[in-house]
């Protein structure tokens, strides 16, 4: 594995545990089941994922958290690409990048009926929400692919499977309300890492255009969904820059992925990067479950690195998770997933709640639980 981003963190700053009395993980727990939501602070949050807490003692703070929290509820949704390939922008890990020579062509955009049909198949595996995805900068001056989104989410609200949720880049108000008026009840824009380490990953454009893009979403009162990528070469440090950045936003939902290397991307040809242990992610989402108590933390790309503690991810804080393929990757089958979730006395859950009035959606909901 390569040297992390800022490895000598560690060197730089002495450990939480020296400087002051540090809680421990359990502690924080109680606190925030006493409503004080943001009981971890920043400093400890790093002496946890530096290793200076027992990674079971931290499990075990989260998953108190987390069944406080959720219960027995497990959050599913699944995503759609819209528009494949040919993305303008240079993210380091994405094979939809059209700077890197990876597997995945340009396509044109997919037919509004076969979105439907995986909203409609998604619903049918207990998912409450189809994401549309369309691997663009935006859709601020794409005017065909806005077009193509809008009338996606439209078909997607009208069939009344699931909720429409999109992930399409930047947007100008005028993109944002049109999808609104579609449908949408939630954007997916995520952040990828800290603010410190982004422009090791993109540099195309800026960590202030993606916090302003959730918050101009968010103006609007949509629902927003932003997560990270771990295992990209980032330090402790870096990932407790990307939890401040998710709590200064108070979003919904947070995916929590893990680089899958794909062949000809930037990152693992660059860095050799090996994916993270499994033990290392839970860590990773236990901590992230006690800095976010109240958000959905559900684990998406690279989570079959977990291998045979897959299912721990949820004793770790996970509220959820991403079902069906992702973009470019295969995941595990749907019906292996629900299989696990049965097993563990799990229950699938709707993803939030719009807060748009979407009567005929709801009626058609599968009841859950
Ligand atoms: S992550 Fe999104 S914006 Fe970045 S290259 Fe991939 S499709 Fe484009």
């Amino acid at each position: 594995m390569s040297l992390e981003h800022d490895e000598t963190d560690a060197l730089l700053d002495p450990p939480a545990s020296q400087t002051a009395a540090m809680l421990t993980p359990m502690e924080v727990a109680e606190r925030i089941l006493d409503g004080d939501l943001e009981a971890l602070d920043s400093g400890t949050m790093l002496a946890y994922l530096r290793g200076e807490v027992d990674v079971w003692a931290l499990m075990a703070a989260a998953d108190t958290v987390r069944r406080a929290r959720f219960g027995n509820e497990v959050h599913l949704c699944s995503i759609v690409n819209a528009k494949e390939g040919g993305c303008p922008e240079d993210c380091g890990f994405c094979a939809q990048s059209r700077h890197f020579d990876t597997h995945v062509q340009a396509k044109k955009f997919t037919p509004v009926p076969e979105i439907v049909s995986h909203s409609e198949r998604a619903a049918t595996r207990n998912a409450s929400a189809l994401g549309l995805v369309t691997a663009t900068r935006g859709l601020e001056h794409d005017t065909k692919a806005l077009d193509h989104v809008v009338e996606g989410i439209k078909a997607v609200r009208d069939a009344g499977y699931t909720e429409a949720h999109a992930s399409v880049g930047f947007l100008s108000d005028e993109a944002m309300d049109r999808m609104i008026d579609a449908g949408l009840t939630e954007l997916n824009h995520n952040l990828e890492t800290g603010r410190s380490f982004f422009s090791k990953i993109v540099s195309t454009h800026t960590y202030d255009e993606r916090m302003d893009t959730v918050r101009k979403a968010k103006s609007k009162g949509l629902r927003t969904c932003v997560g990270g990528i771990f295992g990209m070469g980032e330090a402790p440090s870096d990932r407790v820059e990307l939890a401040e950045a998710l709590r200064e936003l108070d979003v919904d939902e947070v995916p929590l992925n893990f680089l899958v290397s794909i062949e000809g991307t930037k990152l693992p040809n660059q860095d050799q990067l090996e994916p993270l242990a499994p033990m290392e992610m839970l860590r990773i989402i236990a901590a992230f479950r006690l800095f976010l108590p109240r958000q959905n933390i559900f684990i998406a790309a690279g989570r079959t690195h977990l291998g045979q503690l897959l299912p721990m991810m949820f004793g770790a804080g996970a509220s959820g998770m991403m079902v069906g393929d992702f973009l470019t990757t295969a995941n595990r089958t749907v019906d292996d997933d629900l299989a696990m979730l049965d097993e563990l006395g799990l229950v699938p859950h709707r993803c939030g709640q719009t807060r748009r009035e979407l009567e005929k959606p709801r009626a058609r909901l599968p009841v859950l639980g």
